[in-house]
């Protein structure tokens, strides 16, 4: 048997379109969504990362800028541009492009976020509602799974669902997603014992490691719904996933590609939580019309 493919390049280019729509229809009114991203160093995968997202603003009409800061920034400068962006009527969401230098504190930088503008869903009020099951806006990746999940209705309730990596980008809200949506969840981690056989026992699989093929064959139940997250740069230059594809998708029964899986998913779930966030802000705007 051979896994059916779910495609997050097609199923995020229907998003995009829904989402364009919304946008002119917005516009119309005299609101632009607005999105500012905030790239601290030069970091290679970081700046393309950023300019695939601006592009994507670019195509469904959504105002993009970029603040990009040198490597060494001094975490005070930092904290300032975030607090201009915080109090800009032309910004809905503020992208922290991770990772950030060593000499900045990360959590300290995505609390300074206003959590009204946090589309990343990173800073800890939204943590908070997500945990509680009552999300503002959900960190885009996870969505992005979920949402590959439903474009195909593969059952999620009463399904066994393990989840390799609990970061908090990742694998932790994830979690927390499945088990709003009635699945039993495992998460294993560097210290798991016998990742294999937990990892067997999952209907769906999500591979969120930074491991290239480190999910393989053996690993998967038969008709499983594997979801590869992972995105690796080998040595040759070739893109990999955390998933063994070729054999794994001989056992599996859906399997996400990388790339054009999670990846394109992500990037089109950043637009709509800056649409709804703009559509969130701008409530007092029509309310004066
Ligand atoms: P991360 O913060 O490095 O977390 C990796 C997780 O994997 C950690 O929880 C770690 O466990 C676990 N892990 C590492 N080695 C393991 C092993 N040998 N066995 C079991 N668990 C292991 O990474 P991340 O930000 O979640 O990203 C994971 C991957 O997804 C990366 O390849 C990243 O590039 C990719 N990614 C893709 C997208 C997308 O849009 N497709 C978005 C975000 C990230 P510990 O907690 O014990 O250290």
């Amino acid at each position: 048997m051979s896994a059916q493919i779910i495609d997050g390049k097609a199923i995020a280019k229907k998003i995009r379109v829904q989402i364009r729509q919304e946008v002119e229809q917005l516009r119309a009114r005299g609101v632009q969504p607005g999105l500012a991203a905030v790239l601290v160093g030069d970091n290679p995968s970081s700046v393309i990362y950023v300019r695939n997202k601006r592009k994507a603003c670019e195509e469904v009409g959504i105002y993009s800028e970029e603040h990009r800061l040198p490597d060494q920034t001094r975490e005070e400068d930092l904290l300032k541009l975030i607090e201009g962006l915080n109090s800009n009527p032309k910004i809905h969401g503020i992208l922290i492009q991770l990772p950030l230098p060593k000499q900045i504190h990360t959590d300290l930088v995505l609390d300074h976020v206003s959590p009204e503008k946090d589309v990343d869903g990173l800073h800890p009020y939204n943590v908070g509602r997500l945990t509680m099951g009552n999300p503002r806006f959900v960190p885009c990746t996870p969505a992005g799974v979920i949402a590959m999940l439903d474009e195909h209705k593969i059952p999620i309730e009463g399904r066994r669902a393990v989840i390799v990596g609990r970061s908090n980008l990742v694998g932790r809200p994830l979690s927390l997603l499945l088990m709003h949506r009635n699945a039993t969840i495992t998460v294993c981690h560097s210290r798991t014992k016998d990742i294999g056989a937990i990892c067997r026992e999952g209907d769906i699989l999500v591979a969120a490691t930074g491991k290239p093929k480190f999910i393989t064959a053996e690993m998967v139940k038969e008709g499983a719904v594997v979801v590869d997250v992972g995105i690796n740069r080998l040595e040759t230059g070739q893109l990999v996933g955390d998933v063994d594809f070729e054999p794994v998708s001989k056992k599996a029964g859906w399997i996400t590609p990388v790339p054009g899986g999670v990846g394109p998913m992500t990037v089109v779930m950043l637009m709509q939580n800056t649409l709804q966030s703009a559509k969130r802000l701008a409530k007092g705007h029509f309310q004066c019309e």
